[in-house]
């Protein structure tokens, strides 16, 4: 096939993330990627601005990465978890559990983001079946959020700009309160927290937990918001028994400048869910984790098991590449990295807020987002930034980068330089 008929076939016959079969946005056809750059098949080569979706901290075709996943190949590439186990997945316990919030120390393994969420809120609802509280079965979380694809993970996402619109009577019924307004760095002050505070007043005796993305809201808006108002959810969570679930999925191993968004607001959460950089974005995996308490109260009533278990659970192929990416976070001075790429964030993206057509910009750790006036056209500014040679996805009204830690400075400086020229172009 040449380039013409594998987009032909393509358009004809593969469905895109949230793409129509009937007039299919563009897509551009990768040959290969080395470090921040994707390369297309007629050789242009594109700054990746997005990390394939925050996953590819370590940057593409990584040499220890591929070194570990090739000597694993060679040992074996997948068993079954059930009733057997092996090194990469009992390697890479050990390493988590070193670097989790202390008293996160029990490990399940999944297959994806949006699983470990699932599993995240099955854990929390058979805590509550075998604590004798069975009512306690709804979540409770805030607008603007994003938890993934499938269906109790849809549930909790953004109500507006989610899907439930076309779901609605077969998602589960969750309890939202606004996003906080306080932006990161700010007080919570009551105005802030006081409808949190009402809803779970009301209604704990039906909520199993609370279910929000630490300090950075990703995919429903990339708002960053105050980690006083982390704690005090953290909090009144502890106050009225009601668990409290972080989805660090997005924001884990370094993404907001902290090894975890709870980290900014000194957190614990009860359970949490992992995944995309992960793997240093290899493959995809994840995994819920928990407390001995958690996990001691589900395995002591009937049928005395959590009742979850993947096919590719534990897989050996992901445990591989993810002890190599964390070996790799592991040795980098992941405060001086982020530290630097956020100054240079800052320096480079701050200006826009000059624009017109600019309501807003922010950057924490390895993100900067700069927030338009209208929503943008994405074919035509994706054109655009491919014209510039870089890769970044919009959003609505967000044009927004998280680039691989491993960049350059010059590279940085011409990934920011082309966003905020494709931005003028559209005033
Ligand atoms: N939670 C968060 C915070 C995410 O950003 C995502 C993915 N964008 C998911 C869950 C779902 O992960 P996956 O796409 O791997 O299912």
């Amino acid at each position: 096939m040449n380039t013409a008929e594998l987009l032909k076939f393509d358009r004809e016959h593969l469905w895109h993330p949230y793409t129509s079969t009937i007039d299919p946005l563009p897509v551009y056809p990768v040959k290969r990627a080395e470090g921040v750059y994707i390369e297309l098949e007629d050789g242009t080569r594109l700054i990746d601005g997005m990390s394939s979706w925050w996953c590819m901290v370590h940057g593409y075709n990584h040499p220890a990465m591929n070194a570990a996943i090739e000597e694993q190949v060679r040992s074996m590439s997948h068993v079954m978890f059930g009733g057997l186990t092996h090194r990469p997945a009992v390697e890479l316990a050990g390493k988590l559990v070193e670097m989790l919030p202390a008293g996160i120390e029990k490990i399940f393994y999944c297959d994806s983001g949006s699983v470990a969420v699932e599993v995240a809120m099955k854990m929390a609802l058979q805590y509550w079946y075998a604590s004798g509280r069975e009512e306690k079965r709804h979540f409770m979380t805030i607008t603007k959020g994003y938890h993934g694809d499938t269906w109790n993970a849809m549930s909790v996402c953004d109500p507006v700009t989610g899907m439930h619109s076309i779901f609605r009577g077969s998602l589960p019924m969750q309890y939202f309160v606004h996003r906080p307004e306080a932006r990161y760095g700010e007080v919570c002050m009551e105005e802030h927290i006081g409808e949190f505070k009402q809803c779970l007043r009301n209604n704990h005796n039906r909520i199993a937990a609370v279910i929000l993305e630490p300090i950075v809201q990703g995919a429903g808006g990339m708002w960053f918001y105050s980690a006083d108002y982390l704690r005090q959810v953290r909090e009144l969570c502890s106050q009225y028994d009601v668990l409290l679930i972080c989805d660090e999925i997005a924001t884990g191993f370094g993404r907001t400048g902290k090894m975890w968004g709870g980290d900014h607001a000194g957190i614990v959460p009860d359970i949490m869910c992992i995944g995309k950089a992960l793997t240093g974005g290899y493959m995809s995996f994840a995994a819920t984790m928990t407390t001995g308490k958690v996990a001691t109260r589900i395995c002591s009533k009937d049928p005395g098991v959590f009742m979850h278990g993947p096919t590719f659970m534990g897989n050996p192929l992901a445990c591989a590449a993810a002890n190599a990416s964390l070996d790799l976070i592991r040795s980098y001075d992941l405060a001086e990295m982020t530290g630097r790429i956020e100054a240079q964030l800052r320096a480079e993206l701050l200006p826009a807020r000059e624009f017109s057509n600019v309501a807003d910009v922010r950057v924490l750790g390895t993100i900067g987002v700069v927030e338009l006036k209208e929503p943008v056209n994405m074919a035509l500014v994706q054109a655009a930034c491919v014209k510039e040679g870089v890769w970044i996805r919009p959003f609505g009204k967000l044009v927004y980068v998280m680039p691989p830690y491993i960049i350059r400075e010059w590279e940085l400086k011409r990934l920011t330089t082309a966003m905020l020229h494709v931005i003028s172009m559209f005033k």
